[in-house]
């Protein structure tokens, strides 16, 4: 499940739990929710004050990326957490979060930075914080579009 306050203007969208997110039974508890906590603080927010989440409960065997019909089977619980926290924007954090919330035609390659409104709720795309965290080129832009989310925050 989630892991956050239920007022949290900010919501950060992953993929799956991996290994350690299942021992613990939270979102991005291993390496890159480490890098995550400390992207947040460049940009002035706390791991605290954001909810953090991901589109598919369990974890897909041997870390496989989760099928559609897994997507799709989780998604009504994704709409209701969205639903009762009513943030002010959603980061979708690499493709599989991208694709399934906005639609396939979107990539973080070319759509990254980018806010898009759907569904009542506002998305930014950006990469997810493993590859931010591996590829240097990933890196600057995920730094970009923490720029992006800052920015917007500070807006009224
Ligand atoms: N990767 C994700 O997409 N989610 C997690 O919770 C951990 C790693």
């Amino acid at each position: 499940m989630g892991d956050g306050p239920a007022d949290a203007k900010v919501v950060f969208l992953g993929e799956a739990p991996g290994r350690f997110e299942e021992k613990e039974g939270k979102p991005f508890v291993g390496l890159a929710g480490k890098f995550l906590t400390k992207q947040l603080h460049q940009v002035g927010l706390d791991r605290k004050e954001v909810y953090i989440t991901n589109i598919v409960k369990c974890r897909p065997p041997d870390n496989r990326k989760p099928k559609p019909e897994e997507v799709e089977e989780c998604l009504p619980i994704l709409e209701e957490e969205l639903r009762l926290i009513r943030p002010k924007v959603v980061v979708l954090l690499g493709d599989t979060a991208v694709k399934a919330l906005l639609d396939k035609n979107y990539k973080v390659g070319k759509d990254h930075g980018r806010l898009i409104a759907k569904g009542g709720h506002m998305f930014l795309i950006t990469a997810h914080p493993s590859a931010a965290m591996r590829f240097k080129k990933m890196r600057a832009l995920f730094e970009a579009d923490m720029g992006v989310l800052k920015e917007l925050l500070q807006l009224p």
